[in-house]
């Protein structure tokens, strides 16, 4: 078998080669080292063609929340496949799936949102804001209100404007991003760039950018902020106690629209319904998406505030606006089918008594190691910071070559963690049990001894 498995797997690489691009990644790279073929998964493991083993604290790409082989969520999406796979009518009707799951949102998001605008992708939700936010403040008489403020090394996205809202150099750089009417101001970031200011203090100068940006541009002119609650891709970055309430202040005093993008924070990854709960902010707009199925099937949304929807159904008439697969009734039974087990078995509890603590304490365990500058997490988020000197936080010289090593080494030992430049993250699934987490820690160490 071992034979069959080896040829089998060169057979896929080979056909990869010739036939895949793959996104977010140098196709001809992949191609000469042959990509991963992964097969199977089961709780928190992945196994890949060879038949290794690998424990996935990275929740696929922060999604698989429920982890894998829910047998409950592939029925779901069985029994509504037999039932009505899709169905539309131009937009002017509605499936069971979808009102249900528009109802159970309503239930456990923050008590002023009780609308959702479905679409395929977190990107596609932040493209739908896009749309939102201007469509609003052309209801209120207000046209030019057209720019959004987003942040540098934020993510929203990959689609034009997902990944324009975003702070992503090395994607605008490709494509002449952002598109006109999006500003970014800096991200507060206080490892790396608060300097010699104490956290608090960083944070409040971090949220003030963002008053200097308005002013900038006119208050006349600016629609809308949008930010993560904690930057995910950008190295899930914590914002200092100070930061979220300055913000806060500075939207409401310019009247601007708040988005809270959820996609990794919705549907309890930090231990709260959404980060908006953890950090008490009052969005009007929720991009979701991710957790919201558990990654078993591709569904985002836009969760509306009622001050926002109630100026949509009152003065809009059409929104020109919507996807084919905005609303899929598969993938709305699988979401809700997801909700109904997170609340049934008390995840989101679970992981804010238990399993987060648990996991928070053992990361802080790898404080001590000579590589590591800074561990935080919050939730089931966690990120390590490699530095060559601890004092002043100085960074190895190769720009993440250390992260890559330390990412591999952890590979190599069977552990999946993600590098952005020298700064490891995971995000494991909701579900993980506390043995796996020793397995997790104890694995990262070795990886971590490895790098040094
Ligand atoms: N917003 C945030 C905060 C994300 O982390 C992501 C993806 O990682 C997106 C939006 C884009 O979601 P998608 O990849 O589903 O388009």
């Amino acid at each position: 078998t071992d034979v069959l498995t080896q040829s089998q797997t060169q057979s896929w690489q080979q056909d990869d080669a010739e036939h895949h691009l793959h996104p977010f990644g140098d196709s001809g790279a992949i191609a000469r080292e042959g990509a991963r073929i992964m097969t199977r998964a089961k709780g928190v493991h992945i196994w890949d063609s060879t038949g290794k083993v690998y424990l996935d604290a990275f929740a696929g790409l922060w999604c698989v929340n429920l982890g894998y082989g829910r047998e409950e969520l592939v029925e779901a999406a069985a029994r509504q496949m037999r039932e009505l796979p899709y169905y539309n009518l131009f937009f002017k009707t509605a499936t069971p799936p979808v009102v249900e799951l528009a109802k159970a949102l309503a239930e456990v998001a923050p008590s002023h949102i009780n609308h959702t605008f479905f679409v395929g992708s977190g990107s596609e939700a932040n493209d739908t804001v896009l749309r939102m936010v201007r469509r609003y403040w052309d209801l209120k008489g207000k046209p030019s209100r057209k720019t959004i403020i987003g942040r540098e090394n934020g993510y929203h996205g990959s689609t034009v404007a997902g990944a324009s809202l975003g702070g992503m150099k090395p994607m605008h750089a490709q494509g002449d991003l952002p598109i006109p009417g999006v500003a970014h101001i800096r991200q507060p970031y206080w490892f790396g760039e608060g300097g010699d200011m104490d956290p608090d203090e960083f944070g409040l100068v971090a949220a003030r950018a963002l008053e200097d940006k308005i002013l900038e541009l006119g208050p006349e002119n600016v629609g809308a902020f949008i930010a993560e609650p904690i930057q995910g891709a950008g190295g899930i970055i914590i914002p200092p106690d100070t930061y979220w309430p300055e913000i806060q202040r500075i939207v409401h005093e310019y009247d601007l629209l708040l988005v809270v993008d959820e996609v990794i924070c919705g549907f309890g990854r930090t231990g709260e319904w959404f980060g908006s709960d953890t950090f008490h902010l009052t969005p009007d707009f929720m991009p979701i998406a991710k957790g919201l199925s558990s990654g078993y099937l591709p569904i985002g949304g836009v969760m509306v505030a009622d001050r926002v929807a109630e100026v949509f159904k009152a003065e809009g008439d059409d929104f020109n606006h919507g996807f084919t697969y905005s609303g899929h009734p598969v993938c709305a039974a699988v979401a809700l089918e997801n909700l109904r087990i997170l609340r049934s078995e008390r995840i989101i509890e679970t992981v804010k008594t238990t399993t987060a603590p648990y996991l928070q304490s053992q990361l802080n365990t790898l404080a001590d190691h000579p590589l590591v500058g800074e561990v935080r997490g919050i939730g089931m988020l966690g990120a390590i910071e490699l530095v060559e000197d601890k004092a002043s936080r100085r960074r190895y010289a190769g720009n993440g070559r250390a992260g890559t090593l330390c990412r591999d080494f952890a590979l190599e030992q069977g552990l999946i963690l993600r590098a952005t430049g020298d700064t490891m993250l995971m995000s494991p699934p909701l579900v993980i049990a506390p043995e796996e987490i020793d397995e997790l820690v104890t694995k990262t160490r070795h990886a971590l001894d490895l790098t040094l």
